[in-house]
């Protein structure tokens, strides 16, 4: 087993701890109220990360959904027993920008409680559920800092059909929301290539792509070891057994179903060729001055 270069980055490792049926991809085909009636695949396929990191001694975040929280307290509590980061996922799994204001406040104060009622320890980070932060929702980051976040990983420096703030920063940085609060974020990876920026984070990008092209695309975007990025995954991703929506469209199939029964192995190497932490060990480690964008410029980036 080959170990990642000693002066490598410290890249972040988090997981959105949700089922197959909370996927924006298959929201077409799977409506919320059949979520409590379908069969939960969430907790084993955590348990499986959870004992892939043990073994290779990586602490992660846990960006979990409340609705998962709320159903399995006890793995939760056992990610936090084992040293790893508790963050946010919002409660409903609903994308920020189609929430009003209210609704959006109302379920993230929920949320937060929830979780830190299990683990005994204040939560300070928070993940959108499909990265929703946009330069149509940035008030959300008012929202979660007046319900006491400070970080959150949320905002995707590209052009994407459902999220994107294209031009932010794709470094650890900071904004400073329009009440006049700090937030760090920690956005999600893009390489450049050819000038384009090129998702290279995790999720379908990470089974989709062949590993090599990945693993070049994450070192291109830490400038070849230069910065820390940011690395997710689902626990349904690792899961080829997880029941088949055939009646979803193509791309949402593409989307979900391609290469599940090879991205267990794949995040192992993953594992192998970089170092990783949680998120705020991550963001902690990056020592050069972080950028402070107020949040009225992150508007006219987009
Ligand atoms: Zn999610």
């Amino acid at each position: 087993m080959s170990s990642p270069e000693a002066k490598s980055p410290l890249h972040a490792m988090s997981i959105d701890v949700e089922d197959y049926f909370h996927v924006a991809a298959l929201s077409g085909v799977i409506s919320a109220e059949q979520w409590g009636s379908l069969p939960s695949r969430v907790e084993q396929n955590t348990e499986r990360l959870l004992e892939l990191f043990d073994n290779h001694n990586v602490k992660a975040t846990f960006f979990v959904l409340g609705w998962v929280a709320d159903r399995f307290p006890q793995l939760i509590r056992k990610l936090a027993d084992h040293g790893h980061e508790i963050a946010s996922h919002g409660y409903s799994h609903q994308l920020i920008y189609n929430q009003s204001q209210e609704t959006f406040r109302e379920e993230t104060l929920r949320s937060k409680k929830l979780l830190e009622d299990i683990i005994g320890l204040e939560v300070n980070g928070y993940r959108a559920a499909s990265y929703s932060i946009t330069k149509d929702s940035l008030w959300a980051l008012d929202i979660l800092s007046e319900a006491g976040f400070t970080w959150d990983s949320s905002i995707f420096p590209i052009r994407h059909d459902r999220y994107g703030i294209p031009g932010s920063p794709s470094v650890p940085y900071s904004i400073e929301t329009a009440n006049g609060n700090i937030m760090r974020e920690f956005p999600l990876t893009t390489a450049s290539v050819m000038g384009m920026a090129i998702p290279a984070a995790g999720g379908g990008y990470f089974r989709q792509f062949p590993y090599p092209v990945f693993r070049y695309l994450f070192r291109n975007a830490s400038g070849f070891g230069d910065r820390p990025q940011m690395f997710y995954l689902h626990p349904w991703e690792i899961d080829p057994d997880q029941p088949r929506y055939s009646d979803a469209s193509w791309f949402s199939r593409f989307r979900h179903y391609t290469n599940l029964d090879r991205c267990y192995d794949r995040l192992e190497r993953l594992l192998q060729d970089f170092r990783f932490g949680t998120v705020s060990e991550s963001y902690n480690a990056f020592d050069s001055d972080k950028t402070l964008l107020p949040s009225n410029q992150m508007i006219r980036l987009a």
